[in-house]
């Protein structure tokens, strides 16, 4: 049976109520289409939750800056329903801008800590456009869980902060991130990269593993670790760091210079030219 799409707030919210009467778990994946396997590990990972689960589609504008790349951010709706329905998804959620953000729409949510590191020293305003997004749609769908990708290591951090901060009754889930078979982490704007630099991409997860493998054999210098991290990237030097640092897993503070215990996680950002790619490990 083909998966269902409804584009309006009534309607996904009416569909959730018919499984909540008849006492079924929901299950929540929010996404902004352009579905790759990362995106499917969520959604299969829900269903052997044992629940319904529901996709939203919905490339959200406020989490783009200005210059960023909202306007071409990949649209394949028809692709990614096809996809979905390849892992069960129950039904998807694919609301136009105007659903979302009417004309009085004026409300926003604020991180006022853990926003401001890594990622939001560069994208001022994106956590705020997510959190924003985000809780809208948790009060939309109203699920018992929401799955979130670790590849999104502060984004989702952040999901889960919002939701102990201001007692939202819905579990958060974080999953595994999915690699290409060079390491590469799976991401919708991997497809932006010519062939040569998605080859040369490869130095992000060697270098990553290459810290990890350090402070695995007892390595606890995170300056050296960190050395080791930008050894890889240097290979390339069209590939530039736009940071890379290693932080407490929860809080994502920065670790002190050196340590002993193990909740660290390296997270990074490299520009290839105006492509940006994420990723972390934790050690
Ligand atoms: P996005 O469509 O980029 O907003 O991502 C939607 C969800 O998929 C987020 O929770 C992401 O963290 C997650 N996600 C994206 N890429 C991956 C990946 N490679 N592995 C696991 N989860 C991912």
């Amino acid at each position: 049976m083909a998966v269902d799409t409804v584009l309006t707030i009534a309607e996904i919210r009416s569909v959730v109520a018919k499984w909540r009467q008849a006492g079924e778990k929901v299950a929540f994946v929010p996404t902004m289409g352009a579905l790759h396997d990362g995106h499917l590990s969520l959604v299969l990972q829900a269903r052997a939750e044992g629940a319904r689960v529901v996709v939203s589609i919905f490339v959200n504008p406020l989490q783009f800056g200005p210059s960023e790349d909202f306007a071409r951010y990949p649209r394949t709706l028809k692709d990614d329903v096809e996809k979905l329905q390849t892992v069960g998804a129950d039904v998807v959620f694919a609301p136009a801008a105007a659903e979302i953000y009417p004309v009085a729409f004026q409300t926003s949510v604020i991180n006022k800590k853990m926003s401001e590191g890594l990622c939001g020293k560069f994208r001022p305003g994106h956590f705020e456009g997510v959190l924003t997004v985000v809780l809208k749609l948790l009060n939309i769908v109203a699920p018992d869980m929401a799955l979130f990708g670790k590849k999104d290591y502060q984004q989702w951090r952040l999901i889960e902060r919002m939701a102990k901060d201001l007692e939202i009754p819905i579990e958060i889930l974080g999953c595994d991130t999915i690699r290409e078979k060079d390491g590469l982490a799976m991401s919708s704007r991997n497809r932006y990269m010519s062939a040569e630099e998605r080859e040369e991409s490869a130095l992000i997860y060697k270098g990553l593993s290459s810290a990890k493998a350090a402070w695995e054999r007892g390595e606890r210098s995170l300056d050296k670790l960190t050395a080791l991290f930008k050894d890889s990237i240097s290979q390339c030097p069209r590939m530039k760091i736009q940071y890379a640092e290693i932080v407490d897993r929860f809080s994502l503070e920065p670790a002190g210079a050196t340590v002993a215990e193990k909740s660290l996680v390296m997270i990074i950002a490299v520009l290839f030219g105006d492509v940006r790619l994420i990723d972390n490990l934790e050690f």
